[in-house]
């Protein structure tokens, strides 16, 4: 029998009309399921149903093609678009789940001309003006919410979810940022929030009281002249009494230039927020952003802070996670670790969402785990990323696998990764594979360097190389003096460094090591701790300011040494994520890093390190100098192994260190797992 660690959060919830099974809504996520194949995405929903998800919401649709985020995005506005969605609805219902649909209107946050907002301000980084939305016009807009709402209900969702934070089009007429009206929808609160207002009235008295209305509240805008906490309170109220069902969170802008969601965010940094609302509506209340742990999920309801929590990316990243949780298996919920690699990254590169600890998500239909045919004996040589997800995947499909480690703990450079701040996150992957290598049986072997005779005397039908990479050495004359270190001196072997450091390399290794190297070993770093996190970041806790940020200085620990970060490319230095590597270069930019690029190397010596930017020599006078050059594959075995005539694969790093990364490392394992 199990007991029930979380009594809260799997307590149905009882709407009036309609029950949710749990408090675990899955939050939109736009994945790129939406333009490709309704099957698909029916899979993709009622996978996660069946794991226990009590409502999903889809990724943003959208209302008029005014409201399109893009060209040719999906949209609900006509019967044929609904037609579309009931495959989605009843592949759900089939697994005993709901889904609401999200409603969504980009407003100036848009990729096409014909966008319109409530005055003609362009966003920061998109490309368009907007046209000024008439009273007219904006009539029609509120008509396309009830029209998408009306479809939707239609199409057999159980409700909608009316998208009202992020920055879209409401949020650019509740917030005098982007509000400069002096009309029935500008200028005092009354004024501004009548728009959100009347889309959630008109909508209900649309669709009758037994239909779901979710509207995403933001509670924290996160840019100048943006809400307050005043005007917020004042629209919950005003939304409760308009007819909403449940009022969801929202945090910050997309033009905010704060971190809401990846991983040196706190867990549930911004329930509070959501808290506050709840002292003053009776509709239930959902608190979101960086919940990724049913203990988590549970101390927010049983806080009183919230009714629902809502998880997007953990459930990409674990499809049973309620099931689990409410089986007493925490140790096997696959964690989402907030990198956005492969979800968020993706989608802002126009390609199709997954995840980096679970490479199913978004492929249910393509990539599928059966049972092997033949029962193979496999070794596996390293327990790095690649070679845990290739024997986890290979033993549950009934392979006999035995796993080499010459470490004395799984994980390979996922231990040196969880040690830099903000990424402590990691641990959760590893402790994920720990539970699915002892369920699934895998032999694991640490401690043991495996060579080519040991591996030929093991009788293994099929070998599988993971042994990871080697650190790349710098070709700088002087570079083997006694000032110059490996990253996996510093990171791994804890070797002193001094107070001035150069740093060569400014990849992920390199940025991290930055990141290490800036925060004194005696302060909680700001992932985990809120109150330093506020501070850094220059966030009001009261939301008494504008976008709770205006006139708030951030705070920074300043960093225990002189850092000098360098590439030889003539480009700005970033973190590698597409939607992370601003907040690694805006912290490092706090921590008073000097990034230097188009840097050309001359020579290492008792002085320091001499380099030429854009012609100009210099020396960099620093006490130690890190080396972080890249990576090449370690594949000492594979010639060996090839000449005694035994089938080989190879993967992760070793196959390929050039862009490595986690998340090509558990893809090529997964899916040479579910080949052989
Ligand atoms: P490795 O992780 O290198 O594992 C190889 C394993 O093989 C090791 O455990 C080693 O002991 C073992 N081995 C080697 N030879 C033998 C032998 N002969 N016998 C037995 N065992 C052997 N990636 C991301 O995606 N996101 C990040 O944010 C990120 N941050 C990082 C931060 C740092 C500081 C570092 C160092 C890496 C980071 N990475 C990140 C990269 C990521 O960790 C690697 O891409 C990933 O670990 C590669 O996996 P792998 O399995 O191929 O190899
Ligand atoms: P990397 O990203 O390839 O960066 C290597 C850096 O070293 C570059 O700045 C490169 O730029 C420089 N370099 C290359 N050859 C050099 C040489 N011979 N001499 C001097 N400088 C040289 O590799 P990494 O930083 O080692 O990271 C390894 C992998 O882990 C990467 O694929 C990375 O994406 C992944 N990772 C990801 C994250 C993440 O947050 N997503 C974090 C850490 C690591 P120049 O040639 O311009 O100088
Ligand atoms: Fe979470 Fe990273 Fe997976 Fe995205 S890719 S769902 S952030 S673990």
């Amino acid at each position: 029998m199990t007991t029930n660690a979380y009594p809260h959060l799997l307590a149905p919830l009882d709407l009036g009309f309609t029950t949710l099974k749990n408090r675990l809504i899955m939050g939109s996520m736009h994945t790129g399921l939406e333009e490709i194949d309704p099957r698909m995405q029916a899979e993709f929903f009622a996978r996660r149903a069946r794991g226990g998800c009590a409502l999903a919401i889809t990724g943003g649709i959208a209302v008029t093609a005014r409201g399109a985020l893009a060209p040719g995005v999906s949209s609900m506005i006509t019967e044929q678009d609904a037609e579309r969605h009931r495959v989605i609805t009843e592949a759900v219902h089939r697994e005993g789940g709901k889904i609401a649909m999200q409603a969504l209107h980009a407003g100036r946050q848009s990729y096409h001309p014909n966008c319109v907002s409530a005055s003609d301000m362009k966003a920061g980084s998109y490309p368009f003006k907007p046209h000024r939305l008439t009273d007219e016009e904006i009539e029609e807009e509120i008509g396309g919410f009830v029209n998408a709402a009306a479809l939707a209900q239609y199409a057999g969702y159980d409700g909608v979810e009316i998208m009202g934070s992020e920055g879209y089009l409401i949020n650019q007429f509740l917030a005098p940022r982007t509000n400069d009206r002096t009309d029935r929808w500008g200028g005092p609160i009354e004024n501004r929030i009548r728009f959100p207002v009347e889309i959630v009235r008109r909508v209900r008295a649309k669709v009758g009281p037994n239909f779901i209305i979710v509207y995403r509240l933001s509670m924290l805008d996160l840019v100048e002249g943006g809400g307050t906490w005043d005007e917020i309170a004042i629209l919950a109220q005003a939304l409760e009494q308009a007819g909403v069902t449940i009022l969801n969170t929202g945090i910050g802008w997309h033009e905010a230039k704060i971190p809401t969601i990846a991983t040196m965010v706190p867990r549930a940094a911004f329930a509070e927020f959501t808290g506050r609302v709840k002292q003053l509506v009776k509709v239930p209340v959902c608190a979101s952003n960086r919940i990724n742990v049913p203990e988590v999920g549970e101390g927010i309801i049983a806080a009183g802070h919230a009714d629902l929590v809502s998880m997007a990316r953990p459930w990409l990243a674990d499809p049973d996670f309620a099931v689990k949780a409410a089986a007493g298996q925490r140790k096997e919920i696959n964690v989402c670790i907030a990198c956005n690699q492969a979800c968020l990254d993706h989608t802002f590169q126009l390609r199709r969402a997954s995840c980096l600890v679970n490479p199913f998500a978004c492929y249910e239909t393509e990539l599928v785990s059966t049972p092997a045919a033949v029962k193979k004996k496999i070794a596996v040589v390293g327990a790095g990323p690649a070679g845990l997800a290739f024997s986890v995947n290979a033993a549950e499909r009934g392979h006999d696998v035995t796993l080499f480690d010459a470490e004395s703990r799984i994980g390979g450079q996922f231990n040196i990764a969880k040690t830099i701040p903000g990424k402590e996150e990691f641990q959760e992957t590893l402790d994920y594979f720990a539970a699915m290598l002892e369920k699934t049986g895998v032999n694991l072997k640490l401690n043991t360097r495996v060579s080519v005779d040991s591996l030929k005397a093991g009788g293994f039908d099929d070998i599988v190389l993971a042994t990871g990479i080697q650190p790349r050495h710098a070709d700088i004359p002087g570079a083997d003096g006694p000032k110059v270190m490996s990253y996996l001196d510093v990171l791994r072997d804890r070797k002193p460094v001094g107070r001035r450091v150069a740093i060569v390399g400014a990849g992920g290794i390199g940025v991290d090591t930055a990141e290490f190297l800036t925060h004194d070993a005696s302060h909680k770093p700001s992932s985990l701790d809120k109150e330093v996190f506020f501070r850094e970041w220059g966030i009001d806790r009261t939301n008494s300011v504008r976008g709770g940020i205006e006139g708030v200085p951030a705070q920074v620990d300043p960093s225990p040494r002189t850092v000098y970060l360098l590439q030889r490319r003539n480009k700005k230095i970033a973190g590698p994520g597409k939607t992370t590597g601003w907040i690694h270069r805006e912290a490092l930019l706090k921590k008073g890093v000097q990034m230097l690029q188009g840097v050309e190397y001359r020579r290492i010596d008792a002085t320091g390190l001499h380099i030429a930017v854009e012609g100009r020599e210099q020396v960099l006078e620093v006490d130690t100098i890190v080396i972080c050059a890249g990576q090449e594959p370690n594949r000492e075995l594979l010639e060996g192994l090839q000449a005694a005539g035994l089938s080989t694969h190879v993967i992760g790093g070793a196959d390929e260190a050039k862009e490595l990364d986690a998340k090509r490392a558990i893809r090529q394992g997964t899916e040479l797992a579910l080949k052989l």
